[in-house]
């Protein structure tokens, strides 16, 4: 595997605070906030604070602590957001694109919830 981390992308930039963001949720490893132009009522972008490309890089090199911080974040959010169906929220979805086919523009890992709308059936 090899990826070579760009520091000049954008969520590079909202990690250093170089440029502002809505924030949602902060934790010592993640953040997470609301997408600058959102595809569903319920749109939050949530990264590792590390310099992780893409899912399978993060998987790869991150630690344990900073892979479990991150998704325990991604559920609370969820779970603080009303949309968890088993607390009788009406669902989400996640996704994360990677590359080219992915249609990733962002080239720092980042992991999309969506809800608030019927979400229709996605595979493409
Ligand atoms: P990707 O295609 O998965 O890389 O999606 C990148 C996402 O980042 C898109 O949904 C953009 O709307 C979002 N985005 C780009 N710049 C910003 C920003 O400055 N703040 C919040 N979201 C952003």
């Amino acid at each position: 595997m090899a990826y070579a981390y760009d520091d000049q992308n954008i969520f590079a930039k909202i990690l250093r605070g170089e440029i502002p963001n809505d924030t949602v949720m902060e934790t010592e490893h993640t953040l997470a906030f609301n997408d600058i132009a959102p595809q569903a009522p319920v749109h939050v972008l949530v990264i590792p604070k590390g310099a992780y490309v893409t899912f399978d890089h993060f998987c790869a090199e991150a630690s344990e602590a900073e892979i479990v911080d991150f998704h325990r974040t991604v559920a609370r959010i969820c779970a603080e957001t009303g949309i968890c169906p088993g607390d009788g929220g009406d669902g989400f979805r996640v996704i994360s694109n990677a590359g080219v086919d992915g249609v990733q523009e962002v080239p720092h890992y980042h992991l999309h919830i969506l809800a608030g709308r019927p979400l229709g059936r996605m595979l493409a």
